[in-house]
């Protein structure tokens, strides 16, 4: 018998919508764009009402005030032309890709249980390397531990499928296939776009031609603010951020609806970058990438540094990492101090 008499016979059919009203598709690029402003929202809130100022140690409000070379008009009115542009574009590319297609779960499962059942194949040549005969072993445990001794036995039929599939191998696979592989597709969907970014950000600072007409816009917010993380050219909008995302999208294997929650993670962090807060409980403290971090990129004497937006491991490696301390908070107390000045004098 081979593996595809034993598995289970399936289907594909498209999903039914998420929404009875609007397509997978469509909701995909609505469900970031109303979250961009939602999140930004959040932020805004608590400014308003909470008192967040006490979180917000780099920038004085006259600095927020002054210091930006754009208006708040304008990097509103940008803002919302990138979204629609970037939008627009990755609606006609994952429109290309077909819509996500379920019903053979079941199938899909047991070929994770049958992957399983092959790697139980190697135990026991692995166990003889340290001298151990599996089968004996298994022989010991039969009675006791059944689902052990099938493993030490080399998963029972060594080399062939099994139409009986061990109920442990078939919720194993069920985690694998339910939780461990969107994980995995999750880590490193962020750890493609990490690179992704890092060097594509570093290219826009190296390059002066591609720094002087494309990323000098996005540094014009010297104090940036939640909804400004977005405020780019839109060259850069769309090679660095539909660029990355599709990249991402298409190498980890995603589902739209999956894309939909992996770009809203990818949002979040953006504008979570661009606070200037350093709440104590920030998600990207977690990695490092603090909000912290970023503010010291939009400095004139930090514009250098810190490149990343994920994890810090690229501008470790690459000698380009500057973590707040006493040399940059003297940098940015002078920041404060000679707004205050020029404040003083008008
Ligand atoms: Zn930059």
């Amino acid at each position: 018998m081979n593996a595809s008499e034993i598995l289970p016979s399936c289907t594909l059919r498209p999903a039914e919508p998420l929404l009875p009203f609007v397509s997978d598709l469509t909701l995909s690029f609505i469900v970031p764009t109303v979250g961009y402003w939602l999140i930004s929202g959040v932020y805004l809130m608590f400014e308003l009402f909470y008192g967040v100022e006490d979180y917000s140690p780099l920038h004085t409000p006259a600095e927020k005030l002054t210091r930006n070379r754009a208006t708040k008009s304008h990097v509103f009115y940008i803002t919302m032309r990138n979204l629609v542009i970037q939008n627009a574009l990755g609606w006609v590319l994952a429109r290309r890709a077909g819509p996500d297609l379920y019903g053979c779960e079941d199938r899909d499962v047991a070929v994770w249980a049958m992957r399983l059942r092959s790697l139980q194949q190697w135990i026991p040549s692995l166990l003889a390397l340290a001298g151990i005969d599996g089968k004996s072993a298994a022989s010991r445990v039969s009675h006791s531990m059944p689902a052990l001794a099938q493993v030490l036995a080399g998963g029972g039929q060594a080399g062939e499928f099994s139409p009986f599939l061990a109920r442990w191998e078939l919720s194993l696979a069920h985690l694998l296939y339910y939780y461990l592989v969107p994980t995995m597709q999750f880590v490193s969907g962020y750890m493609i776009l990490d690179t992704y970014q890092y060097f594509a950000h570093r290219m826009l600072h190296q390059n002066r031609w591609l720094y002087r007409v494309v990323h000098s816009v996005h540094h014009h917010l010297v104090v940036p603010y939640p909804w400004s993380a977005f405020y780019a050219h839109i060259i850069e909008a769309l090679a660095v951020g539909v660029g990355s995302a599709t990249l991402a999208f298409t190498l980890t294997g995603m589902t739209l609806r999956q894309g939909m929650w992996f770009g809203m993670g990818a949002i979040f962090n953006e504008i979570n970058s661009h606070t200037g807060y350093d709440f104590p409980l920030s998600p990207g403290r977690l990695l490092g990438t603090s909000p912290i971090f970023h503010d010291l990129h939009h400095q004139s004497w930090g514009v250098k540094y810190n490149f990343g937006f994920y994890t810090l491991f690229w501008d470790w490696l690459c000698g380009t990492l500057w973590m707040e301390d006493e040399h940059s908070m003297r940098k940015y107390a002078e920041g404060r101090a000679m707004t205050e000045k020029k404040m003083a004098n008008k």
